[in-house]
């Protein structure tokens, strides 16, 4: 008999196209552990460019239809799928928690934060404004509206996967797109049920298509295909490159939302107390799995010896496993810790010292598991290599800086600009901190975190491309401006 969990979804989880399930042409399949303990969960439809076919075929079937619907109607349907998650959340935080390894309660509030976007966006039918402005000519009327693009292929990263779903498709179908996403491979069955809700509700077939399988064989066909009008990604800097250069070649837009290595400074008028948290939690909640964690910790001189002190006893403390007495979980695979093992290694050749963590967790508990001991390591150069690249997992660097310039700088020395914060009683240095530090998000005495629902979030330099999702400027992103004039003097003709 299965166990328990294992009836939330199937032993073999397909693709939905066009409203059905269908599993790839080939017949092949992957397996997808479950990080906390490296049993097979499920196997997953390996998908190529044939299904892909399929999936942009049925899209692009069904999006004259959806376009044509107002979209106050595409909202009310929207709503429908929001509604039947909320229905079905706990089921949903169950899926996340076994796919991640993450714990329920981290899971369903989660799914709690996907839901709100759900609903931000369903309402956005209300509000698909355009403009309307004063013409240069008499007896014209001016004015710009949103037109959908037409296919959105949407590719996403597996850390926080039913947010992730909910931050593509529901700003792409609101806008008149129909949809195809291409589930992160280890979290298929995220994916998998909310194609499913979607059915139940009655979305029009087509108009939500779920592709499962690896990102060179099912995400790259996706952005490769001439019928793909939009592409809005969300992964490592690394892929980001290779997908603007292939939808670069054929000029279609393109929305990047990468990585990050962001910076928490610690002044010496810091409630340190308060900042030490704010650490842990940037540093370690996920697993560190977070384009937004803070993982280069800049401290001020004078309270650094402390301050560390503070981190380190209370890293310590820390507990690791899947339930919702823990604090982190897992990382999402074998390869991925072993990688972060690597990099950790390197860094102690080179120098650095690490002050806490650093290893896999090998007790009988834990061995089967995918669990990196949270990281703290000091005496990093900031030029070393693990200074300047994300290893998305509980690793965090503390650095010693003499004063706020030095702290700026540092924070600023960086190949991304996703988000920064800073721990400060000082206004002026709170709000110096704001204007100048390089990033798309700025955070005063809390962590660095990611964005609500309705507010933009995206970074600077190799952290994106410039877009900003979610927000109303996820609109931007899927829509079409176009200008009408109108002459309102038949006599003028
Ligand atoms: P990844 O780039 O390896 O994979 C992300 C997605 O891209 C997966 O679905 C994968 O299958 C697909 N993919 C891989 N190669 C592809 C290719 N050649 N063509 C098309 N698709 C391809 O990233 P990951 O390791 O799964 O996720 C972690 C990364 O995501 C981190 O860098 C993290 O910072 C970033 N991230 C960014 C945000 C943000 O909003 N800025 C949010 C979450 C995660």
């Amino acid at each position: 008999m299965l166990p328990i969990e294992q009836k939330l979804f199937p032993v073999e989880i397909p693709n939905w196209i066009s409203g059905e399930e269908r599993l790839a042409q080939s017949g092949d399949l992957f397996d997808k552990l479950n990080p906390a303990n490296g049993q097979r969960l499920s196997r997953v439809a390996r998908s190529r460019a044939e299904d892909v076919q399929q999936a942009v075929t049925a899209a692009r079937q069904a999006q004259p239809a959806w376009a044509d619907t107002p979209a106050v109607q595409r909202g009310m349907l929207l709503h429908k799928l929001v509604v039947g998650m909320q229905a079905r959340q706990e089921e949903i935080a169950r899926i996340v928690a076994l796919e991640t390894g993450k714990s329920y309660k981290d899971a369903h509030g989660e799914t709690g934060g996907a839901i709100a976007l759900g609903l931000f966006y369903a309402s956005e039918g209300q509000r698909l404004y355009g403009r309307t402005t004063t013409s240069g000519t008499a007896n014209k009327y001016a004015m710009t509206v949103r037109q959908p693009i037409g296919v959105a292929g949407l590719i996403i990263a597996a850390n926080t996967p039913i947010a992730n779903v909910a931050w593509k498709i529901f700003p792409a179908m609101i806008c008149g797109n129909t949809a195809i996403l291409k589930a992160a491979e280890d979290t298929p069955a995220t994916a998998w049920i909310v194609g499913q809700i979607a059915q139940e509700v009655g979305l029009p077939p087509g108009v939500l298509n779920i592709i499962q399988g690896y990102g060179e064989e099912a995400g790259a066909p996706l952005v490769e295909h001439p019928d793909v009008g939009v592409i809005s990604f969300t992964g490592s800097t690394e892929v980001g490159r290779l997908i603007q250069r292939a939808a670069g070649a054929r000029l279609a837009r393109v929305s990047l939302e990468l990585g990050g290595k962001n910076p928490l400074v610690v002044c010496d008028d810091a409630d340190l107390d308060n900042a030490a948290k704010w650490v842990l939690l940037s540093a370690f909640s996920n697993a560190g799995q977070r384009c937004a964690s803070g993982s280069r910790i800049i401290i001020f001189d004078s309270i650094y010896e402390k301050f560390r002190e503070m981190l380190v006893e209370r890293t310590k403390m820390l507990k690791l496993g899947p339930t919702d007495d823990d604090d982190l979980g897992p990382v999402i695979n074998e390869g991925q810790l072993n990688n972060m093992l690597a990099s950790v290694e390197q860094a102690q050749q080179q120098g650095a010292t690490v002050l806490v963590g650093g290893t896999r967790l090998t007790d009988p508990e834990h061995r089967a598991g995918f669990y990196m001991t949270p990281t703290l390591i000091e005496n990093v150069d900031p030029q070393a290599e693990i200074s300047a690249c994300e290893l998305f997992g509980p690793i965090a660097i503390l650095y010693r800086v003499k004063d706020f310039d030095e702290a700026l700088r540092l924070a600023n020395d960086s190949p991304y600009g996703l988000t920064a914060c800073i721990h400060t009683r000082s206004i002026h240095r709170a709000v110096r901190f704001c204007d100048k530090v390089q990033a798309g998000v700025a955070v005063v005495n809390a962590g660095t975190y990611g964005s609500e629902p309705h507010m933009p979030f995206g970074g600077l330099k190799q952290s994106g491309n410039g877009s900003r999702e979610p927000g109303t400027e996820a609109l931007d992103i899927y829509s079409e401006l176009k200008d009408i004039y109108i002459n309102i003097d038949p006599s003028q003709l």
